[in-house]
């Protein structure tokens, strides 16, 4: 490992502050990411900033509804948190999809945003890799590429974000508040994350010096009715080649209200808005379900060696709305 420069300031400002002058520098959540990447030299910063008892670590109710999750808040506590079971489901499913026990109970729900590409060629130095060094190339598209994107990747990166948890807030239209050397601003989840277009190295709109302190959640009864299905090689410890977060209300046989979070098919957490535009006020069918995931999915270019994705991706969305319209009959 690369030599560093280790920090724990006291307070928010100052870790800011901090961060902010070192062009190289890099926050340090629970570092179940991050320290591997170090450990691999993929990254390496000239310091670390711990942040892991600067933010929150509590889960608030928000005035109105909603909630307020702390950057620190770790991922076993998210998922553990029994307003977040009731009241969003699919989010405590997602978090507790991911990774085993022991990196849950480190591993911080900031950190878990900005966690990074599992494309193999990214964590080898020895290969080309647009991401890890812009203009080098990607190795994936004429090489293994069969857990990468089907949707909205580009000639330079077809990688896929990791993260479980953020499949169920980009359903639940999150939103992330960041604090950076110039206040506080918050971002949108779907506007969160990046799509590669030319600029791959970057996975996200956060700009150096940012800390993510906190993510709301809205109040949304729809929530409430919700899953989260991970479809993987194995059946822990994997990341998923597709998954979904599906939140679902079905009134006199009608769509009333639906959200779908796609996982493992792009370089973000995928919003399947085309599908959910064609179910909204449309009967609830096994003809309808079908039709609206054929309406999302007919924007996926698949590699050669990752077109299974494309009809599992569809089966997965079928399937949890046929299960969710079916509790509800
Ligand atoms: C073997 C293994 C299997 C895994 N399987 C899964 C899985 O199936 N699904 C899944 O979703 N995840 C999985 N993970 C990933 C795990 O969830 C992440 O490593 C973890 O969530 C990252 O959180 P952390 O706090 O440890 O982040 P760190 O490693 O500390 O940091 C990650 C990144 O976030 C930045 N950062 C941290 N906190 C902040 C902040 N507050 N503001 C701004 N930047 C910040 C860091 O600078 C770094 O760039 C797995 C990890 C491992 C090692
Ligand atoms: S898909 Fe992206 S991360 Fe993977 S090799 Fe290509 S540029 Fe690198």
């Amino acid at each position: 490992m690369i030599p560093f420069r280790y920090e724990r300031p006291d307070d928010v400002a100052t870790a800011v502050g901090l961060l902010s002058r070192e062009p190289r520098g890099a926050y340090l959540g629970g570092g179940t990411n991050l320290v591997d990447l170090m450990k691999l030299e993929v990254a390496r910063p000239d310091v670390l900033v711990d942040v892991r008892r600067l933010t929150s670590g509590t889960i608030d109710d928000l005035p109105g509804g909603g909630l307020r999750i702390g950057a620190a808040v770790s991922n076993s506590h998210l998922a553990a948190d029994l307003r977040v079971r009731r009241l969003y489901p699919m989010l405590a499913q997602a978090v507790l999809a991911g990774a085993s026990g022991q990196l849950r109970n480190l591993a911080t729900s900031g950190g878990n945003l900005l966690q990074r590409t599992r494309c193999v060629y990214f964590q080898d130095l020895t290969t080309p890799c647009n991401k890890r060094e812009p203009g080098s190339g990607c190795s994936a598209i004429e090489g293994h590429h069969r857990d990468l994107a089907v949707l909205g990747a580009s000639p330079e990166c077809v990688a896929t974000h990791p993260s479980d948890m953020g499949v169920a807030l980009t359903a639940v239209d999150a939103v992330v508040r960041v604090r950076g050397p110039e206040g506080e601003r918050t971002v949108p989840f779907g506007e969160f994350h990046r799509l590669p277009g030319e600029a791959p190295e970057r996975d996200t709109v956060l700009r150096h010096g940012e800390l993510i302190t906190a993510i709301d959640l809205p109040h949304l009864p729809v929530a409430a009715r919700s899953q989260y299905r991970k479809i993987r090689d194995r059946a822990s410890y994997a990341f998923a080649l597709v998954s979904a977060a599906v939140a679902l209300e079905v009134a006199d046989g009608t769509v009333r209200e639906v959200r779908i979070g796609l996982g493992g098919v792009a370089h973000k957490p995928w919003r399947a808005r085309a599908a959910e535009e064609l179910l909204l006020g449309a009967p609830a069918t096994a003809v309808t379900f079908r039709d609206a995931a054929e309406a999302e999915l007919v924007a996926a270019r698949p590699l050669p060696g990752n077109g299974f994705k494309v009809p599992l991706a569809r089966n997965v969305i079928v399937g949890m709305l046929n299960d969710l319209a079916e509790e509800q009959r």
